[in-house]
Order: C-alpha cells, then sequence, then structure tokens
C-alpha cells in the first residue's frame, strides 16, 4: 500500500489530485523501446521539428528504474514478449503505456504465429495509437490525451469510490434483460 491509499477524502485531496497530476504528467520520461519501423516516428518525435522536449520528455531513458512511460513502437515478437514484460515490471509506479501503431496494438498484418496480437496480452495499455507508421505529430496528441489521463487521475478515497462505481456501472451493463411481465 503507498501512501496515496492513505490520503483522506474531501476538498483538500482533491487539491492534491490536482497538483500530483500537474507534477506527474509534467515529468513524464519514456523509457526508450523501440521495436521496429515505428521507432522511427517516435525518433522523429524528439527532434527539432516536432520537439517532446516541449513536454518535459525528452529524455528517453535506457533504465526503466527512472521511466514511467513505455512507448511500444513496433510489432512485438514472441520471443521479445518476456523481455518486454520484465522491463515493464522494472519501471516504478506509476507507469503508462502507449502501444504505437497497428502492429503493437492489435499485430496489425502480422497475422501469425511469431508475432503477439496486441501488446495489450503482456502488459496494461493506456493508449492505443493507430496508423501504419503514426506520424510523429499522432504520437504527441496521444502524449497530450495520457497527460490529461494523468492530470485527471484519481487517489485515495476518490480512487476506490471511483473504482467501486465503475464497477456497478460495468456489471450493470452485463446484467441480461429481465422481461418483467
Ligand atoms: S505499424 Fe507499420 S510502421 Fe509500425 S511497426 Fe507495424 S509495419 Fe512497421
Amino acid at each position: 500500500m503507498g501512501l496515496e491509499e492513505k490520503l483522506p477524502a474531501g476538498f483538500a485531496l482533491t487539491t492534491v489530485e490536482q497538483v500530483v497530476g500537474l507534477a506527474r504528467k509534467s515529468s513524464m520520461w519514456p523509457a526508450t523501446f523501440g521495436l521496429a519501423c515505428c521507432a522511427i516516428e517516435m525518433m522523429s518525435a524528439g527532434g527539432p521539428d516536432y520537439d517532446i522536449a516541449r513536454f518535459g520528455m525528452e529524455k528517453f531513458g535506457a533504465t526503466p528504474r527512472q521511466a514511467d512511460l513505455m512507448i511500444v513502437a513496433g510489432r512485438v515478437s514472441q520471443k521479445m514478449a518476456p523481455v518486454l514484460r520484465q522491463v515493464y515490471d522494472q519501471m516504478p509506479e506509476p507507469k503508462w503505456v502507449i502501444a504505437m501503431g497497428v502492429c503493437a496494438s492489435s499485430g496489425g498484418m502480422f497475422n501469425n504465429y511469431a508475432i503477439v496480437q496486441g501488446v495489450d496480452h503482456i502488459v496494461p495499455v493506456d493508449m492505443y495509437l493507430p496508423g501504419c507508421p503514426p506520424r510523429p505529430e499522432m504520437l504527441l496528441d496521444a502524449v497530450l490525451k495520457l497527460h490529461d489521463k494523468v492530470q485527471n487521475t484519481k487517489l485515495g478515497a476518490h480512487r476506490e469510490q471511483e473504482i467501486a462505481e465503475t464497477e456497478e456501472r460495468m456489471l450493470r451493463r452485463s446484467l441480461p434483460l429481465v422481461d418483467k411481465d
């Protein structure tokens, strides 16, 4: 259990959430994880034309221990899957994943036994990015959407309440229709 689970609910927690969200989204460091052709577009996003440094994200770390964002750029082979999972496990919490391109998101055109049919079989994915390859602008758009998500993440009692409400909603949705007559 982390410190954030012990935070009391109420007005103060809402303020803490906003400050923590701002700090987290403004200091997101990606782990270096280029797997195939999509990685070239990811590298372009770090260049002067697209300048991902504007968002404080220019440090693509070679060590997962100081990274909190994994951009899976390219197809994931069955052989690479355990390595990817190990890198993910070595990243500290909280951490986020972007599946960049159709190959990482769903296997894409590589519908065969050698390629994992979506990296969400290996790690939880926060953002799916379509395209083959997605342009650096699309990656920046996904990053900004992820920043919004991080900014609005609930903590402590608010998070527990949000999870309970989501579970309730999903349960209601999955209940079979009952004819009252
Ligand atoms: S989505 Fe296209 S560009 Fe990206 S890894 Fe697959 S084939 Fe390559």
